[in-house]
């Protein structure tokens, strides 16, 4: 679970597609932040561009496909 220590330089978001969409290893990330494996719960910072992680990011347990999930959002001026 990502951490902060200051809670007034963050906010939460309002409800957007960005953090609602799960995307696969090695696709373009579309938003700069913190991202979640919806299989494991490894969290990577991405920036936008950059390709994802890949399947093989760590071993996991479980069979199921991995995917990323955006968790914070950075907001870039
Ligand atoms: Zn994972």
């Amino acid at each position: 679970m990502a951490l902060y220590r200051d809670e007034t330089r963050v906010k939460k978001a309002n409800p957007h597609s960005a953090f609602e969409t799960v995307h696969k290893p090695g696709v373009k990330v579309p938003y700069s932040g913190i991202y979640r494996c919806v299989n494991c719960g490894d969290e990577n910072c991405c920036n936008k561009g950059d390709p994802f992680p890949p399947q093989n990011h760590h071993q996991h347990q479980s069979q199921s496909p991995i995917g990323w999930q955006l968790l914070v959002m950075a907001v870039q001026k």
